[in-house]
């Protein structure tokens, strides 16, 4: 079976060149020719030699995910929906603005953690992207959207597409690289964004290998409450998570951690949720051991329901009413804007057409839901 050289960072690419008896430097050439300038015929790659591209052409490709389908949103937002193989299929979204343009990128075929009010999470899980899925979502979209001078158009990348980047770790980081080198997308460590539901010991395998931005997903004050809605609560709870966060904080190339927060009716949207949020974040509250004090900025997210929840977006007022009581507590805090609703492409509704292969119905029956007395409780 052909090499495919999208899974390969720039220091694979070198490897695997000298694998063939090539010098190293013919890697860089490569690397620019498939990344850069989108190329995946090797004839096309005219300053290499002639007997490299012979050799490649026997035993090598360049192979992203096959596109499915493209939606166009009134806003601008694109959708692209990828075939990756055995009927599942994810999704990448292109959200332009004024200054700049986004890519959110998928990192697994549904996702095994479970959370409540996810669609991907309800999906079950089907399997891991290969790093040239993942980095194939960012090559596509940017040799897609780019403007006719050739100017980039992508230059933020999050991943907050299907799954959980930090659950598909061998695979995210050579993607990860690939985005960053100067070679290849040129993006700015600033200006990636690993987002994760909290898988503790990766986000200290991230530190140290390819410190990027970081978005936790916290939705809950509590633990009480967390493990309810992200499953994985039960393994790695708030008290382990913020300490992450904190040693997460010494390499990252920002100096805060980016908290999101999905803001469901009635279950985590009251202002005593908000106060016992700004108490966590400040190191005073139970869950957080180590009185930890947590530099952070917090993102606030409009649930963007699927029948299948039985959960609800909260109201504007108590969206407003909570960002009230953490701004006053000093810390910066934004409401996403939903974009693209109106082709299913807004946070949580990437439902792709993933196979599910894990009876996600079931196992969200055994999850504990959470019982209203309960959420006076926390409250
Ligand atoms: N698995 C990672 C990244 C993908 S999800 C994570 O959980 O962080 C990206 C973001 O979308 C997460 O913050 C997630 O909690 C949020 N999200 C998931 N479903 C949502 C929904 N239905 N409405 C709004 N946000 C949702
Ligand atoms: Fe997975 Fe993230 Fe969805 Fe939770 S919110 S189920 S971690 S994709």
């Amino acid at each position: 079976m052909a090499v495919n050289l999208l899974d390969f960072d720039l220091e694979g690419l070198a490897a695997y060149c000298e694998s063939l008896g090539e010098k190293r430097f013919r890697a860089v050439q490569l690397f620019r020719w498939i990344h850069q300038k989108g190329a995946s015929d090797f004839e096309q790659m005219s300053d290499l030699a002639k007997s490299l591209r012979g050799k490649l052409a026997g035993v090598a490709e360049v192979q992203g995910p096959r596109l499915l389908s493209e939606h166009r949103s009134a806003d601008g937002t694109v959708k692209w929906l990828f075939d990756v193989g055995a009927g599942n299929a994810v999704e990448a979204v292109y959200i332009p603005e004024a200054d700049r343009g986004t890519l959110c990128v998928s990192s697994q075929a549904g996702c095994a953690v479970g959370c409540r009010f996810c669609s991907t999470g309800h999906q079950g899980f089907s399997r891991n992207l290969s790093t040239a899925e993942i980095v194939g979502q960012l090559r596509f979209a940017e040799r897609r959207m780019r403007q006719p001078d050739g100017e980039r158009v992508i230059d933020n990348v999050v991943m907050m597409g299907m799954g959980e980047p930090l659950q598909n770790y061998a695979a995210l980081l050579p993607a990860l690289r690939t985005m960053l080198d100067d070679h290849g997308y040129g993006l700015s460590r600033r200006r990636v964004t690993v987002s994760t539901s909290g898988v503790v010991p990766m986000i200290d395998r991230l530190r140290e290998d390819c410190p990027v931005a970081l978005a936790v997903s916290l939705h809950a004050p509590t633990d009480t409450l967390r493990d309810g809605l992200v499953p994985l609560n039960r393994k790695y709870p708030l008290a382990e998570l913020l300490e992450a966060c904190r040693r997460y904080l010494d390499k990252a190339p920002r100096d805060f951690i980016t908290f999101e927060y999905c803001m469901l009716d009635g279950v985590n949207d009251t202002p005593e949720h908000a106060a016992e949020l700004v108490r966590l974040v400040s190191g005073q509250a139970a869950a957080n051991r180590g009185g930890l004090h947590i530099p952070c900025k917090f993102n606030l997210i409009p649930f963007n329901p699927f029948p299948a929840s039985g959960l609800l977006r909260s109201s504007r007022a108590r969206v407003q009413a909570f960002a009230l009581v953490l701004q006053d507590a000093g810390f910066v805090t934004t409401v996403r804007k939903t974009r693209g609703d109106d082709i299913d492409a807004a946070c949580g509704q990437l439902a792709g057409e993933v196979q599910d292969r894990t009876n996600a119905r079931e196992r969200l029956a055994r999850q504990r839901v959470i019982p209203i007395s309960e959420r006076g409780a926390t409250a």
